[in-house]
């Protein structure tokens, strides 16, 4: 009789036990999970380690961590999820490492236009510039934008109008010069266009909201007035506190057509998928059998995380509600 019990009793503790873990643990494909943080990427495409020289390695993982140093110290603090997005960003835009801000890519006619957006989870806020042309930090007129105006995408001249008319910096073209985006420009007019090394965050507050943002100079050899995937909502950038919050990189023309951060967002809210599941299902699956290349960060309502990508690599990282940094560039690690 008393061996029954204490066998029922030990049955319970292992059954609550399991559900109690299966509750705290990310679905599979399991992805690391966090209480709080921030997610990152600098792009993805031709990532390899056997053509990456030992310096290059060391400084994007280098400033990859940075990067993610900085955004913890304002999560930690008790700062918003937004906020720690936006400071993310402007960061990695004034990097020439990445193709956003200072290092981002030239058009077909050799011209910059650079494409930025933010998005708030709690209120389902956004903003958007695209076209932009001498504008600094792209990813902070966004915000304005979203803040500042009744619209949620400017375009071109309107854009960097309106942020004359606020507190935005602005820089000559001969800024946005780096001899590595000119040499890719010549490089991608003998071939077809080339792409990677968009720049994009999403974090978690402590408060419990997420904020997605991403920000970019398109594609190399980009036809004069393209607009990509990264300043349109739903489809580069999408934060929801209901679901998730994502940032998009890669082919920017399917990411538009696959809507693929509301696409994650929705298979979450309708499906009851995970945001692994989620996300790796629009980029495994259907992204890949687009033909569109690429990947996504992903950091849903309780901290789980996924950052699937379909190219050989994806310069990526994230941060723990214990400072506790990972960063990673090639597809096996
Ligand atoms: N998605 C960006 C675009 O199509 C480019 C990239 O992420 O590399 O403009």
């Amino acid at each position: 009789m008393r061996h029954s019990l204490i066998r029922k009793l030990i049955f319970t503790i292992l059954a609550l036990s399991a559900i109690a873990i299966l509750a705290v643990s990310c679905a599979q494909p399991q992805g690391p999970r966090i209480e709080y943080g921030l997610v990152i990427h600098g792009g993805a495409g031709r990532i390899v380690e056997e053509d990456m020289l030992a310096e290059k390695e060391q400084a994007y993982r280098a400033f990859l961590t940075e990067a993610l140093t900085v955004g913890y110290e304002i999560l930690q603090h008790g700062g918003a999820a937004l906020d720690a997005v936006e400071a993310v960003i402007v960061m990695m835009e004034d990097s020439p490492l990445f193709n956003a801000g200072k290092g981002a890519v030239f058009n077909s006619e050799g011209q910059i236009e650079l494409d930025a957006s933010i998005m708030e989870g709690s209120s389902l806020q956004a903003g958007a510039v695209t076209g932009v042309r001498t504008v600094k930090n792209p990813i902070r007129l966004a915000r304005l934008v979203m803040e500042e105006s009744k619209h949620v995408l400017l375009a071109g001249e309107g854009a960097q109008q309106f942020g004359a008319e606020h507190d935005i910096d602005f820089v000559s073209e001969d800024y946005f010069y780096t001899q590595r985006r000119w040499e890719s420009l010549q490089q991608a007019r003998q071939r077809a266009v080339d792409k990677h090394g968009t720049v994009g965050a999403v974090a978690l507050d402590q408060a419990g909201n997420l904020a997605a943002g991403t920000s970019t100079g398109g594609m190399t050899n980009k036809r004069f007035g393209r607009i990509g995937d990264s300043p349109i909502i739903g489809a580069g950038t999408y934060a929801d506190n209901q679901t998730c919050a994502v940032s998009c990189t890669g082919h920017g023309e399917y990411f538009i057509r696959a809507a693929i951060a509301y696409d994650i967002s929705a298979r979450m809210a309708h499906k009851g998928s995970t945001i692994a599941e989620a996300a790796h299902y629009v980029i495994d699956d259907r992204l890949t059998e687009m033909g569109g290349t690429g990947g996504v960060i992903a950091l849903d309502k309780d901290g789980c995380i996924a950052m699937p990508f379909n190219t050989q690599g994806m310069y990526r990282g994230y941060v723990d509600q214990d400072g506790n940094i990972t960063v990673a560039m090639f597809a096996n690690e």
